[in-house]
């Protein structure tokens, strides 16, 4: 708040002049830095970029005693400390990347006061080695980078995350605690508050929006994905770009094909040779997690020194590379959860110059993603009733995405909604409560920047397809799956539906002169918007959803978004 922020203490300002050469803190910064100063716990929740690690370091430099650092990702403690110890303030880390003695030479080290900021994995809290050391070392501040990953509702969860709060009780004096994450919603924030002891914590949640950006989505057949990518990198020459692939091979072939279709666009469009374009070199290069180690920082240096102007990349890349001017990311593919796509394609204009985000997809990817949902990585450390819940968030994650692909409302209007609405989120109601469009009378204002807005796409009157399919769902009694609902609709002659008797129910036939494609379209859009609701598990079940009634109301009007066609070459020029 603004009483916060001006009594930011001039100690703070001087310690962030000193150490880290700024001038002044950012909005969130200073109500944060203020209140650890204070001795108040915080919950800071701020997207990538926005500067969460100033709002514990400068608090760090300035408290009495030592800020033990609990963060997930062993590979980054390196590159943080680095830089702590660059900017002059002693920082260290124990982790498994070393010996038993290093680590106890920087723990007795931090036991001397030599160490202001200490950096451990929460796996570290549970050994009785550190927790010898913690209770005779100086706590004066504990922050939880990554908070969210104490919460079986968000998309990272670690088990380990769930032994913080007990750490901190374990605690001869109660340190501050503050914990910080970029992606939290409603069910996720109460989470950390109270699965990490929070108490009475200062919550400050800021900016999400990025008016900068261009949000873009277009549903698009998979074999037009690379060719419309082509053709974007082609016009775009002398901008940096990431494109996000779903597979390593993916990134693979994608590079490849922009490396040879992108000269000869360029060329067959001439007029662009007198520009100032990287002559030789590729144009593309893949990332992933399968190169070794030496391809990939090699393929980060060339992108960050704009050698290489597009990398084609799974979400392995990004994290921790700071290149602000990044001019467009776009997604091949649809990803898991809106968490997942804002960090991603929140890493275009970091500088504040027009960026923009443009996600391709199409019906497939949400089978692939339901089915890698189905398959997915069993984690050990869970029980199967923990599995199951977070089987289940993660399906409510991809609800969220999947309504941002289909929503004909404004995209910066989805994301901030998606973001900010503290008791509504998804956990609790499910993707309804992010976008209801028609029934909820969410802003109809025009941002002007993104392709909702610009009206860059037609909707079609589905009214008649929606009764019909709430019609038919009522009449098979909640209990089939969506092949047999739409086989029902267009009155099919199949053995296996006549011999169950579902020729006979009031709507079959109904939809005899509509295509399959989009009877499947509006039964998908009516579950992310809440008027059908499709059971979990190897046989999906369509039922009612929360809304259901609605659509047998005089007035029900029912739209949904016509794939787009839009000549190649035409974009906003950003
Ligand atoms: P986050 O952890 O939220 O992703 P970082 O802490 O890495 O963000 O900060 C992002 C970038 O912003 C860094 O380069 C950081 O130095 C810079 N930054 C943070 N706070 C300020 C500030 N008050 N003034 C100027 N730059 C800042
Ligand atoms: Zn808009």
């Amino acid at each position: 708040s603004a009483s916060a922020s001006a009594s930011v203490p001039a100690r703070a300002l001087a310690a962030l002049k000193h150490y880290f050469g700024y001038d002044s803190f950012r909005p969130g910064q200073s109500g944060l830095v203020s209140a650890i100063l204070q001795g108040r716990d915080v919950l800071g929740v701020m997207p990538t970029g926005a500067g969460k690690s100033i709002c514990y370091q400068i608090p760090a430099t300035l408290l009495p005693g030592l800020t033990i650092v609990i963060s997930p990702l062993i590979s980054l403690m390196r590159d943080q400390v680095d830089a702590l110890q660059d900017a002059g303030i002693p920082a260290a880390y124990v982790n498994t990347t070393q010996s038993p003695d290093e680590q106890d030479a920087v723990l007795a080290q931090a036991a001397q006061g030599n160490i202001r900021m200490l950096y451990v994995a929460p796996e570290r809290l549970e050994t009785g080695r550190f927790r010898d050391f913690a209770s005779h070392a100086r706590i004066a501040l504990v922050t939880v980078d990554e908070a969210h990953c104490v919460s079986q509702w968000g998309q990272d969860f670690r088990s380990s995350y769930l032994g913080i709060g007990e750490f901190i009780d374990m605690l001869p004096v109660r340190p501050i605690v503050a914990a910080f994450t970029a992606t939290a919603t409603g069910k996720v924030r109460r989470d950390i508050v109270s699965l990490i002891h929070l108490r009475n914590p200062l919550i400050t949640v800021t900016g999400f929006d990025r008016p900068n950006l261009y949000f873009d989505v277009i549903r698009m057949e998979t074999k037009r994905k690379t060719p419309w990518i082509a053709q974007y990198v082609a016009t775009h020459p002398g901008q940096s770009g990431i494109v996000y692939c779903a597979t390593r091979k993916e990134t693979e072939a994608v590079a490849a094909a922009l490396n040879q279709a992108v000269p000869n666009l360029r060329a067959a469009a001439g007029g662009l040779s007198g520009e100032n374009l990287p002559s030789d070199g590729p144009v593309a290069a893949a990332y992933h997690g399968g190169m070794t180690p030496e391809d990939r920082s090699r393929t980060q240096r060339d992108f960050v020194t704009d050698r290489v102007p597009v990398v084609v990349a799974t979400n392995a890349f990004g994290m921790g590379i700071d290149k602000s001017d990044v001019r467009y990311v776009i997604h091949h593919n649809m990803p898991e959860s809106i968490e997942a796509y804002y960090q991603e394609a929140g890493r275009a204009g970091r500088d504040g110059e027009p960026g923009r985000c443009t996600l391709l997809w199409n019906d497939s990817d949400i089978v692939t993603r339901r089915r890698l949902l189905d398959l997915g990585g069993d984690n050990e450390r869970l029980d199967p009733e923990e599995q199951q819940i977070v089987r289940a968030s993660k399906r409510r994650l991809l609800d969220g995405m999947i309504g941002y692909c289909r929503t004909t409302h404004c995209l910066h209007d989805y994301m901030v909604r998606y973001f900010a609405d503290p008791e509504t989120g998804r956990g609790q109601t499910g993707p309804v409560a992010v976008d209801r469009p028609t029934q909820q009378g969410v802003s109809t204002a025009k941002c002007g920047n993104c392709s909702n807005c610009e009206g860059d796409f037609e909707t079609i009157d589905v009214t008649d397809i929606a009764r019909a399919i709430s019609r038919c769902v009522h009449d098979v009694g909640q209990s089939y799956g969506m092949g047999k609902i739409v086989a029902v609709l267009r009155g099919s002659k199949a053995q296996d539906l006549l011999n169950r008797g579902l020729d006979k129910v009031p709507s079959y036939g109904m939809l005899g002169s509509v295509p399959e494609a989009r009877i499947r379209d509006v039964l998908n859009q009516m579950s992310v918007d809440g008027f059908l609701a499709v059971t979990e598990g190897r046989l999906p079940i369509v039922q009612f959803g929360p809304l259901a009634a609605q659509t047998v109301a005089p007035d029900f009007h029912y739209e949904i978004k016509r794939i787009q066609r839009r000549s190649s070459g035409r974009f906003r020029a950003v």
